[in-house]
């Protein structure tokens, strides 16, 4: 815990109107709403700087430039028991994962929780699949009877899903479905041939009531400032040299930094 003041102490003269705990994607977004909002913002990083572009080492190397072709190690699996549980144990991304022998964490129920202590945290270990919740969703509960009620509904937060998708770009295609309202997207990546064509089955064995179309994502299919599109090279989690995926550190960072009200405080 003491760590994360190292540098917060190296100057006891600078106030801040608010202090951020973390860069993830939360941390980021609060960092760059606040500062452009004028606010001086500290915010305070466990892990260490990760930079954008310049710390993303693996994204340009080939399959056969890794030691193991992409798989982990003995060691590394018995280091890393939680992360081996799905898909997240890559050899090019096992530097991202915090180490579970000096974090672990009480799973009484069944719990996979993976974590990324450095800068940017999950932002850049994401599946990007992004989704408005609907009405339904927002009743669901209320109507279940199951916990409290939502306070909000999604007229409320529809204003700010188009504010988010606007800035990180989610491409998509609109559907006009009740159950999945429709965003602020960017144009939607294409189905190919064979999905068109199930698409196609879907919509007349069903009469129009099941729907096939492709996932809505945070990858850019337009540019954005400072942002270029997806590639489609699928390999995201080593950070993009592009931005083509939204990132603390492809995003708001930035966002947050060209005001120059923001500190960063990582533990180096
Ligand atoms: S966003 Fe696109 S270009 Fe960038 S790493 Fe992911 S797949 Fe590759």
């Amino acid at each position: 815990m003491s760590d994360f003041y190292i540098n917060i102490k190296a100057d006891k003269s600078i106030t801040y109107d608010a202090i951020v705990v973390g860069s993830g994607i939360s941390g980021g977004w609060a960092a760059k709403e606040l500062t452009e909002k004028g606010l001086n913002v500290l915010m305070i990083e466990r892990g260490p700087k990760h930079e954008h572009i310049k710390d993303y080492k693996t994204a340009s190397l080939d399959p056969w430039e890794f030691e193991h072709r992409g798989r982990t190690t003995n060691k590394e699996r018995e280091d890393f028991p939680v992360i081996h549980r799905g898909w997240a144990a890559s050899e090019t991304v096992m530097d991202s994962w915090a180490n579970e022998k000096d974090a672990p964490y009480t799973e009484i129920k069944p719990f996979t929780w993976w974590r990324s202590y450095r800068m940017g945290g999950r932002s850049l270990l994401w599946g990007r699949q992004s989704y408005r919740w609907s009405e339904m969703d927002f009743e669901a509960n209320a109507k279940d009877g199951i916990a409290v009620d939502w306070p909000l509904r999604y007229k409320d937060i529809a204003p700010w899903y188009d504010h988010v998708e606007k800035f990180i770009g989610v491409s998509g295609s609109k559907q006009g479905l009740p159950q999945l309202p429709d965003g602020q997207f960017q144009p939607a990546m294409d189905l190919n041939i064979v999905e068109k064509e199930i698409a196609k089955k879907f919509k007349s064995h069903y009469n129009g009531n099941r729907h096939l179309f492709i996932g809505r994502v945070a990858n850019l299919t337009s540019d954005l400032p400072n942002r270029g599109k997806c590639q489609y090279r699928a390999r995201c989690w080593e950070g993009c040299p592009y931005g083509g995926y939204f990132s603390t550190q492809s995003s708001t960072l930035p966002a947050a930094m060209a005001t120059a009200n923001y500190t960063l405080s990582p533990t180096l």
